[in-house]
């Protein structure tokens, strides 16, 4: 980034995505959600172009880019109507947390099918009864000789069906201490003992999220990513370490999903004629819409600080951009699909001009990955240095 603007080669980045994108576009994604089909061929042309892996080290198939690369791929895609959670998932947490934890053999093993697409990886974190406290995770992982056991439960655990192994977040007992900590492990999703099953939702994608079984899953020592001896917090700097990813990426997701939003309902109002002109002259119309434009630029910006913070390794000022960029992306979504609903009229209801599928998106970046609550928790206690409220 050269002061406020991208550089050339990341503003030319998103003009051939968005042209890739564009030749699958909306009515590719609505109609293999509805056929309950899958959008693998616009994943793997991603991949195959060299999108997916474009924030992966070269030497294991990636680009050798930035976050702030992925992340304008992931918004380009949801701007051409193509909003894939998968790049939330997939390159973001996984190919992160794999590049800077795994070892060379571990690099080598998954990342290059995380960058052409051949062998995505999932993440799984969420659980029944922990929700948003992921302290409270009850799936453990014992030792098992020189491998482990895992056991437990997750639950709204996004492409499962997509992936050939899910990155699994598992508390161990540490040697030293007996205390429980976090771990990563990779578990292939055809383990004996590892089973799922979908939930139904109402967000209109061909991604789906699936609830998890993970029963008495035997996995050899090297599934474990990173050094779990190390030291107690190992596991914690690892999960960490994928979620200002995590959210630039959600953020983008939102932003992208927000501009097709707004760009359906410029083309609408600009056309559609009752009184005599055209209906977006009328300020009670053009007033909402000309705010989102301000709102999503907002947002833009912040998600492109954040992604410039961490590309340029500072963890700690990405992590407050990271949860503000989400945060404003998720409302400008939300208020942007409501309003190119409102801007329809009665068509944005109907099936042909496919805005109201929108709003179930838009509404689940306030929630998935971290909610708009614990942001706010977040900004009161880290930014505003008020008291720890949860
Ligand atoms: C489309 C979608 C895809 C997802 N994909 C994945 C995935 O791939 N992998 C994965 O691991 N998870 C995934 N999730 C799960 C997601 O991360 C959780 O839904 C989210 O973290 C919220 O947890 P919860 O649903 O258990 O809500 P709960 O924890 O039950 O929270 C309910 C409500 O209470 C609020 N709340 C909770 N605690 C506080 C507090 N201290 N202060 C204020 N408010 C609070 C929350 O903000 C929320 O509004 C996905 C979810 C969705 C909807």
């Amino acid at each position: 980034m050269t002061g406020f603007t991208e550089s050339e080669e990341r503003q030319e980045l998103r003009r051939e995505v968005a042209r890739l994108a564009s030749s699958y576009g909306r009515e590719y994604f609505t109609k293999a959600a509805r056929a309950g089909e899958k959008s693998t061929e616009l994943w793997l042309a991603i991949g195959k172009a060299g999108y997916l892996g474009i924030n992966i080290p070269e030497e294991y198939g990636g680009g050798g880019g930035g976050i702030g690369d992925i992340a304008a791929v992931c918004e380009e895609l949801a701007a051409q109507g193509c909003p894939l959670l998968m790049m939330v998932v997939s390159p973001a947490i996984c190919g992160t947390v794999i590049s800077r934890f795994g070892t060379d053999e571990q690099k080598q093993r998954w990342l290059p099918g995380l960058c052409d697409g051949t062998a995505t990886m999932a993440f799984a974190i969420t659980e029944p009864d922990a929700g948003t406290n992921s302290h409270n995770i009850t799936t453990t992982a014992r030792r098992d000789g020189s491998g482990w056991i895992l056991k437990g439960q997750k639950i709204f655990i996004s492409g499962v069906d997509e992936a050939a192994n899910v990155l699994v977040v598992a508390r161990t007992e540490d040697a030293r201490t007996g205390k429980l900590k976090p771990c990563l492990f990779v578990v292939p999703t055809d383990a004996a003992g590892f089973s799922f099953t979908p939930i139904p939702m109402e967000i209109v994608s061909p991604e789906r999220q699936f609830q998890v079984f993970i029963d008495g899953v035997r996995l050899p020592a090297d599934s474990l990513v990173g050094d779990q001896e190390a030291d107690a917090g190992a596991g914690l700097q690892q999960l960490f370490a994928g979620l200002n990813p995590e959210r630039i990426m959600a953020a983008s997701f939102s932003t992208g999903l927000a501009r097709y939003a707004l760009d359906k309902a410029v083309a609408y109002v600009k056309e559609r004629e009752v009184w005599g002109q055209p209906v977006g002259a009328h300020q009670g119309l053009a007033h909402p819409l000309a705010q989102s434009k301000i709102e999503i630029e907002l947002a833009r910006l912040m998600t492109q600080k954040a992604a410039a913070l961490v590309d340029a390794g500072d963890d700690a000022a990405a992590g407050e951009a990271a949860n503000m960029a989400k945060y404003a992306a998720a409302e400008a979504a939300c208020d942007a699909a409501d309003r190119a609903v409102q801007a329809h009229g009665g068509n944005g209801i109907t099936q042909e001009y496919g805005v109201a599928g929108l709003l179930v998106a838009a509404r689940a970046g306030r929630i998935a990955p971290v909610s708009r609550e614990m942001i706010l928790n977040f900004v009161g206690m880290h930014s505003l240095g008020l008291p720890k409220s949860y």
